[in-house]
Formats: structure tokens, sequence, C-alpha cells
């Protein structure tokens, strides 16, 4: 099944890159937003907790779908099922 899914997640980065948001700069804590079937190496969309959205160079995909895997397999009850909608 196709799953939209949002997480938190710690700083993360790629290179010297460092995911943050572009508007607000806020970098911790920021709000990954998941497609847990998207394994791409497309940006992927992230949401600080201004509301801010962005894609995210540092950020592809494929690290969403991984995460999401773990997360699922070892607390399902992190997730915020919420945001899930059928794709
Ligand atoms: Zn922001």
């Amino acid at each position: 099944m196709n799953v939209i899914a949002e997480l938190r997640v710690p700083p993360l980065y790629r290179g010297d890159r460092q995911a943050a948001c572009p508007v607000c700069g806020q970098f911790d804590e920021l709000t990954l937003i998941i497609d847990s079937e998207d394994a791409s190496e497309t940006p992927a969309f992230m949401r600080c907790d201004d509301g801010h959205q962005w894609a995210e160079p540092a950020v592809p995909r494929r690290i969403g779908a991984g995460l999401f895997a773990l997360r699922l397999r070892d607390h399902p009850e992190l997730i915020d099922w919420s945001a899930v909608q059928d794709g």
C-alpha cells in the first residue's frame, strides 16, 4: 500500500549540506513528508514548525521511505497516522 506519512526527524545531512528551512532556518525537529513507495533520488518535501514547506535536496525520498520502514517495524506508535492517506 502506498502511504503518505509525516515523521519528525533529527537534523539530516548529505555531504556538507544540512537540511534546513530556506525561510526561517530551522534544522532540528523538522517534519519529513514521506511517500512509503517512493525510493527515488527526488528531493523530499519537508516542513518546519512555522508551516513552511519545501523540497529538500539534502534528503532524497529514498531516505524517507527507509526511515518509514524502520519506524513502522520498531515504533509504529510514533507514526502520525493523522496525516496518512491512501495513495
Ligand atoms: Zn520555516
